[in-house]
């Protein structure tokens, strides 16, 4: 007889009782505490997806486990009400009526995360540990905010709630429904007489002027991915002295008066200390000739390296060519950066240090020529692991785009490419609405070709104009 493969996508014996359950929502709810503890990780997923909030609320009232991880789960505009019920539902005081915990959850992780499962393996117990747990919560809670200081705090019993944490990712962009999100969060804090520590990991900040109030209730050192936009360099220094050892900071559209001034050795000194940093973007930062003092701090881990309207000159380019900081690069981005054909040997240098490690290059509207581009072939057609590769906008001719397609076929790693429109096919250089469409399509249609005569009509060849 012959074996047939069941299908992958069959439900479990859990998933079939959980759907069952979920019909009766009243039922399921009295039942709750009675269900097996080993169906609580699908149950809390189907209500989640399902939207089914009373049941939600109530699951995480009486959740069995330590820590309850939100994982893989998508969060997206309308489940917001879906998360605010669940730390609504967070038990951070003891029961009014028994004066003791009815909840055993002590760690509500509400990052999305691919690799995250809804709660520990191994984790039976409340006196297992949360593998995320929060390593700098003993510190934290020993400096509690004045704004959530509580002296009758004092008389309650510490030792019961000393793990008590949430986890998450924040986004203060000043939006209404963002400022009611964290007021819920600031009011559960207050509710906890302080002893639920706020433990954000990843931390979005728009015009950080206008988000002070908020960070006095965060603990700065548990940031590991800061992304800050819109602020001076005096305003991202103080936080940066706050914080620990960030594994990825952004900074966007940042005044700096002086790159020899007091502000930016401050600025470069608290660098310094972020020795496991590997991600680095910085966009619209004006650094002309200063590079090599910001560069120069950060240790030899660096992974991601984006520096978009730096106007970085051939100095920079050198030093980054040389420096240890850029051994290791899977990222790299100097869009916006002129490359002039006499300044590319030192980039051509950067790219041959890293052709086995870069995994994504951009070179954006650099203003390469076929000249800069030309010097460049050998080196990109080195770099074995190569998965995307744009620079659009530069002003480079048919023949050197064929050139360039023609040494990257062979890199099977290489599935997207974003393509500079050829002068030729513009009115008038990079004049909006200026180019010949049949030009165009010729284009087109000739890389196609040429994809497939090279077999790589797996590449993904694109392109724009702005
Ligand atoms: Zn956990
Ligand atoms: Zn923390």
């Amino acid at each position: 007889m012959e074996f047939k493969e069941p299908p992958t996508e069959l439900p479990t014996l859990s998933d079939l009782v959980t759907q069952l359950l979920l019909k009766d929502e009243p039922a399921l709810i009295q039942a709750l505490e009675k269900i097996p503890t080993g169906l609580y990780a699908s149950l809390f997923n189907a209500a989640f997806t399902g939207a089914h909030i009373n049941i939600l609320r109530q699951i995480v009232k009486i959740w069995p486990f330590p820590c309850l991880h939100m994982g893989t789960l998508t969060i997206r505009e309308p489940q917001q009400e879906l998360l605010k019920a669940m730390i609504e539902s967070f038990q951070v005081t003891p029961d009014q009526s028994s004066a003791s915990w009815c909840s055993k959850l002590r760690i509500l992780d509400l990052r999305q995360d691919a690799v995250l499962r809804i709660t520990c393996p191994g984790n039976n117990d409340t006196s297992s540990v949360c593998f995320h747990s929060c390593i700098y919560y003993a510190q934290s809670a020993m400096c509690i905010p004045a704004q959530c200081r509580n002296e009758n705090a004092e008389s309650e019993d510490h030792s019961s709630m000393q793990s008590l944490q949430i986890i998450l990712d924040l986004s203060l962009n000043g939006t209404l429904k963002g400022r009611e999100f964290f007021s819920l969060l600031v009011r559960k804090v207050q509710q906890s007489l302080g002893t639920l520590h706020l433990c954000c990991r990843d931390l979005k900040i728009d015009k950080l002027s206008d988000c002070k109030g908020s960070l006095s209730f965060l603990d700065l050192k548990c940031v590991d991915y800061l992304s800050v936009e819109q602020a001076s360099l005096t305003e991202v220094t103080k936080l940066l002295t706050q914080m620990a050892n960030l594994d990825s900071i952004n900074l966007s559209k940042i005044i700096c008066r002086s790159l020899t001034g007091r502000t930016f050795k401050r600025f470069t000194t608290n660098l310094k200390r972020m020795t496991s940093l590997a991600e680095l973007n910085l966009s619209s930062f004006t650094l002309t000739n200063h590079l090599d003092c910001l560069l120069r701090v950060l240790p030899p881990t660096l992974e991601f390296l984006s520096l978009v309207f730096c106007e970085l000159s051939n100095n920079d380019f050198r030093f980054l060519s040389q420096c240890p900081q850029t051994n290791n690069l899977k990222l790299l981005n100097v869009s916006n950066n002129p490359l002039y054909w006499e300044d590319c040997g030192p980039f051509q240098h950067l790219l041959e240090k890293n052709s086995g490690t870069l995994q994504h290059l951009e070179m954006d509207h650099c203003l390469m020529t076929d000249s800069t581009v030309s010097v460049l072939i050998p080196a990109l057609s080195q770099c074995s692991q190569l998965r995307l590769l744009s620079f659009a906008c530069n002003p480079i001719s048919m023949n050197v785009l064929m050139r360039i397609l023609q040494h990257l076929t062979p890199l099977m790693e290489l599935s997207h490419v974003i393509y500079p429109i050829p002068v030729h096919c513009y009115r008038r250089w990079h004049l909006q609405g200026s180019i010949d469409q049949q030009m165009f399509d010729d284009i087109e249609a000739r890389l196609k070709s040429m994809l497939e005569a090279a077999k790589r009509s797996d590449m993904n060849w694109i392109t724009y104009s702005d």
